[in-house]
């Protein structure tokens, strides 16, 4: 899931060497030909926690890897040029063509050791016509109290969805990490 550095200058296509900049104070990848630096940040994942008639969810069973086979909520890359929030709304059509009204921020997540930051926003489904996509195997409303906890696919997910039932009638945002130590597969 963690993003490499380029084995080549994407500006000139030298090889590229891992050194400290000038001015910096850690290791990168620095082209020693055009001085190309190839900085590697976070990326963001954002979806949405849509809900029916207030007890049930709607989980997407992921058609691609990693994690095929596992229950999801609508999520995945925001795109350059994007805001967060028209991602999450994209992402919930893309993968489960379910139509929501957007709610507030709900949790943002820190995965340091993925190199990610995942965003969830509180979304009111406006009725139960599902058009899943080519990434979704089906799309499936849970009741609150028959989500299949031990069938989901990340632990963004997870946390989300238990912050959601414990806190969703607050108007708050939460904010976590989800360290290596969590992981289980
Ligand atoms: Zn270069």
């Amino acid at each position: 899931m963690s993003r490499g550095e380029a084995n080549y200058c994407r500006m000139c296509g030298h090889a590229m060497e891992r050194r400290i900049p000038p001015m910096e104070d850690r290791d990168r990848a620095v082209c020693p030909s055009c001085g190309f630096i190839d900085y590697v940040n976070p990326i963001n994942v954002v979806g949405t926690i849509p809900v029916w008639n207030g007890d049930h969810v709607l989980l997407c069973l992921r058609n691609i890897e990693p994690r095929k086979n596992f229950w999801t909520l609508p999520a995945g890359f925001l795109e350059a040029g994007e805001r967060s929030s028209d991602g999450a709304i994209r992402e919930t059509i893309e993968e489960a063509g379910a139509h929501i009204e957007l709610g507030r921020l709900f949790s943002v997540l820190d995965v340091t050791y993925a190199q990610q930051v995942h965003l969830y926003w509180t979304a009111r489904l406006l009725d139960t016509e599902f058009d899943p996509g080519v990434e979704t195997i089906e799309c499936r409303l849970y009741r609150f109290d028959e989500i299949p906890w031990d069938d989901l696919a990340f632990l963004t997910v997870r946390r989300t969805l238990e912050l959601y039932l414990a806190h969703g009638h607050e108007p708050r945002t939460h904010y976590g990490e989800i360290v290596w130590g969590q992981r289980k597969w």
